[in-house]
């Protein structure tokens, strides 16, 4: 049992291991030595390179703003950590309190804080992933091997995926004046992040500035010539395209294999914790020692009926990293819950995207401030007559006011009147989601069922 005086001693002379030395990594480590632990901080990262941030690779970097290897997180305080980068953790033994790296080495914790994230879903056929001009985007490799790759102007860039990853890239292909196809397998572009009406506003958005989007479409084949350089992509229509560069944009896998065999309530959608990040076991028991935070995290949240949610949010990484180290370093009541409403920003095409809350719960949509058509409004989504998510195209100030709406369970309808609201705004209109059997990418929020053990993998909503 852990009691104050072991917890005490813990702070003054514990062993803090911390796999996954990224965002969530080095904020937890960070707030570990905020609340005062003094002892042994080890951080296990399989990438070569100090913690960096990853949204600016597909914004910025991309757009040849800055270079990837200028990415690097700003540190907020020294943490004095011993760093083991480059090797990845292998296997995890929880009656020993033993953490394996991939070299053979073992390092022991009296507590572990889980943060391997998650990485891009691959293209299925090796060899043609393995072409010469396909790409994934997470790591600053990956950034800076694209970026180069734009650079010298390709004839024609393939993205492969219409979520948020892939239409930020389209983005910044056609911010450089090169030519763009983006293949989606939905009816538009975000539509498993934000629905069909919003996601129409995401396809006019593309339209306007000159991407070929092929919406219910997939890419059968991506061809090389003998070289092993990729010149052409056959898409599920029977077209074929001339292309030089294809960007795999299918979502994330998160980074849990490495612990097959653990006994932690590890899978596809991530390590189940509970609200004070403590990892659950595969019998749903929770443990005290094993903590969980960032894109590898499931979590139950009492605003969406205390259903596990799967996030790849920036903020949920920091916040809940936070939470994660407040709660190694205490026991009993002063422990404290990690209750962050999910929220999301993107930069696309010129406009500020922001969502909070968990849009794909949401059947109804209603805009309530600026226009659809204008491509910047304000919009709720409504689930179960209360307001359940938002988002705002240009509007972002105002994505605090809808956060708190979200949080106190506001009627939906609301019962506000949005100061600009237009003709396009006055009555709500069905969210649009696609059917959530069909596999969908986009989605950056993901309710994950009730049992930490449960797998599912797509959102299905309640019955009413
Ligand atoms: C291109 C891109 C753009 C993004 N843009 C936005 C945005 O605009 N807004 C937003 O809210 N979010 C955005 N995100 C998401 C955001 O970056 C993630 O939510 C955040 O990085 C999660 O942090 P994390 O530390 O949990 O996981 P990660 O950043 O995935 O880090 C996990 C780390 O653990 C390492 N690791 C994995 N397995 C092991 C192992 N077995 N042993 C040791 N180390 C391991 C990984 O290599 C990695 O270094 C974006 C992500 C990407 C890739």
């Amino acid at each position: 049992m852990v009691t104050e005086g072991s917890v005490a001693e813990f702070n003054r002379n514990g062993r803090v291991v911390v796999v996954g030395a990224s965002l969530a990594g080095l904020r937890a480590a960070e707030a570990l030595r905020d609340e005062g632990f003094a002892g042994t901080l080890i951080m296990i990262g399989d990438e070569r390179l100090q913690p960096y941030d990853r949204p600016p690779l597909s914004k910025q970097v991309l757009l040849g703003r800055t270079s990837a290897d200028r990415t690097l997180l700003p540190r907020r305080r020294a943490i004095n950590a011993e760093w083991r980068l480059g090797v990845p953790a292998a296997g995890l033994d929880l009656s020993r309190h033993r953490v394996r790296l991939a070299d053979g080495r073992e390092v022991g914790f009296d507590r572990l804080l889980i943060a391997t994230g998650a990485r891009a879903r691959p293209w299925p056929r090796e060899a043609e992933a393995e072409l010469d001009g396909v790409f994934v985007l997470r790591s600053v490799g990956d950034a800076a091997k694209l970026e180069r790759r734009l650079a010298a102007k390709p004839h024609r860039v393939l993205v492969v995926g219409a979520g948020f990853t892939g239409c930020e890239v389209a983005s910044a292909c056609r911010a450089r004046g090169i030519e763009v196809t983006v293949a989606e397998r939905g009816p538009a572009p975000l539509v498993g992040a934000l629905g069909g009406v919003v996601g129409a506003v995401a396809a006019e958005l593309q339209r306007k500035n000159g991407v070929d989007l092929r919406c219910n479409i997939t890419v059968t084949e991506l061809e090389g010539d003998l070289g092993g350089r990729l010149k052409r992509a056959h898409l599920s229509d029977g077209t074929v395209l001339d292309v030089d560069v294809a960007v795999i944009a299918l979502g994330a896998l998160r980074n849990t294999e490495w612990l097959t065999g653990s006994g932690l309530a590890a899978g596809p959608r991530g390590i189940a914790c509970d609200a004070g990040c403590r990892a659950f076991d595969v019998h749903g028991i929770v443990t005290d020692d094993v903590f969980v935070a960032g894109d590898v995290a499931r979590a139950p949240h009492p605003l969406f009926g205390y259903q596990f949610l799967s996030l790849e949010h920036w903020g949920n990484a920091v916040s809940q990293a936070e939470t994660a180290a407040h709660n190694m370093v205490r026991s009993g009541l002063d422990r404290r819950p990690h209750l962050w409403v999910p929220a999301f920003w993107s930069a696309q095409f010129g406009v500020n995207i922001k969502s909070v809350g968990v849009p794909p719960m949401g059947e109804e949509l209603l805009v309530t401030q600026g226009a659809l058509a204008e491509h910047r409004f304000a919009a709720v989504y409504g689930y179960q007559g209360r307001v359940i998510a938002a988002v705002t195209f240009d509007h972002g100030r105002w994505i605090d006011f809808y956060s708190r709406q979200i949080e106190s369970a506001a009627p939906f309808p609301p019962e506000f009147v949005g100061v600009d609201r237009r003709a396009d705004g006055m009555r709500p209109v069905p969210a649009d989601f696609p059917d959530p059997a069909l596999p969908t990418h986009g989605p950056t929020v993901t309710v994950s069922g009730y049992a930490p053990n449960e797998r599912r993998l797509t959102f299905t909503p309640a019955r009413t």
